[in-house]
């Protein structure tokens, strides 16, 4: 299918994922006018300065006036007062969605300020950087990334084609489950790994016995890949903790006792199972790779990002 989607995309928050998502929609053709919305003049300016769209309000009500789809990309702790705010200006059958990297809590913001006669789907793509902002996002970063709907119960199929029929042209593929199991998993693959890595990153800063001109200039032996998740936005992560504690919280004391069971591990010399457990891990990185989620070059990745043909000469999955 080609030519636009939707009539008029109205885009809530300009950040990273709401400026990577109007590059994709002004690339790809999506829709025939895309609003941009954020709170401050001073990011406005930027995404106008930016060309990312066709109209510009910091009055997220104005900017979803006869909008078919609206898009909300703020911090996950702030999709209540948005949602309250554009409410009573939603065009009757537009769908409602959101990014937000927790589903539980945001649907507990969103829902009860929508109107019976919109669709609201929560969504969440499962694409990233540590940078934000407007600058930040590029067209190509949700391409072979996974999106995931949780959506509610009664929700109507056809707007749940047509929005996944939107992400699949911004490169996505779909997938559906239910809020409680998507905030189980993220908190293992995403929000878990944050919390190590700000962990890390903040003892190694607090160290007095190793000096910090010392941690950086050996960083590349291991430290520096903690250092671009604990580079990630503060806001972001701080409402991401908030808002899936539960999840988070088992998640963190599985790992206690686990690294518990390793650190005996190393205090009993036992190198069977130290063995043992890395191998088992050097397995799960190379599924990644083999599910196209991480190509097989230094940098973690990163390649991917600024040689986009380093990553289509990898093998999909
Ligand atoms: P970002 O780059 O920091 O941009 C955030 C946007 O939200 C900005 O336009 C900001 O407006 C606006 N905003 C911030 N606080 C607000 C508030 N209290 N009320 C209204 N608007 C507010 O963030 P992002 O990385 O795009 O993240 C947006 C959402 O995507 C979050 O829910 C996050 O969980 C989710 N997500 C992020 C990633 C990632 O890797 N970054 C991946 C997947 C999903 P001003 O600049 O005008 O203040």
């Amino acid at each position: 299918m080609s030519g636009p989607i939707f009539e008029k995309i109205a885009l809530v928050g300009i950040g990273l994922i709401g400026s990577s998502l109007a590059r994709v929609i002004r690339r790809e053709k999506l829709a025939g006018h895309i609003a941009i919305s954020t709170r401050s003049a001073a990011t406005l300016d930027r995404a106008e300065e930016l060309g990312l769209g066709d109209s510009y309000s910091t009055d997220a009500a104005e900017a979803v006036k006869d909008a078919d789809l609206v898009i909300i990309s703020v911090p996950v702790g702030s999709s209540g007062e948005v949602a309250a705010q554009i409410a009573p200006a939603l065009k009757a059958g537009a769908i409602v969605t959101d990014v937000g990297s927790t589903k539980r809590s945001v649907i507990a913001q969103i829902e009860p300020h929508m109107p019976a006669n919109v669709h609201f789907i929560p969504g969440h793509p499962l694409a990233g950087t540590e940078k934000s902002g407007p600058d930040a996002g590029f067209a190509d970063l949700f391409e072979n990334r996974w999106c995931i709907f949780t959506p509610l119960p009664g929700t109507d199929a056809a707007a749940l084609e047509k929005l996944s029929e939107f992400w699949r042209r911004c490169g996505s593929d779909i997938d559906t489950m239910d809020p409680e199991h998507h905030d189980m998993v993220l908190a293992i693959v995403s929000h878990l790994p944050h919390i190590i890595a700000y962990n890390i990153v903040g003892t190694a800063d607090d160290l007095e016995a190793v000096t910090k001109t010392e941690v950086i200039k050996y960083s590349a032996s291991g430290f520096r890949d903690f250092t671009r998740l604990a580079a990630s936005d503060p806001t972001m992560w701080r409402d991401v903790c908030l808002h899936n504690k539960d999840a988070i919280l088992e998640m963190l004391a599985r790992f206690s006792e686990d690294l518990a069971s390793l650190q005996r591990a190393i205090r009993w010399g036992d190198g069977e199972k130290l063995f043992d457990m890395f191998t088992r891990t050097r397995a799960v990185r190379r599924s990644i790779i083999e599910a196209g989620q991480d190509i097989d070059v230094p940098d973690f990745g990163r390649q991917a990002i600024e040689h986009p043909d380093v990553l289509a000469a990898q093998p999909k999955s």
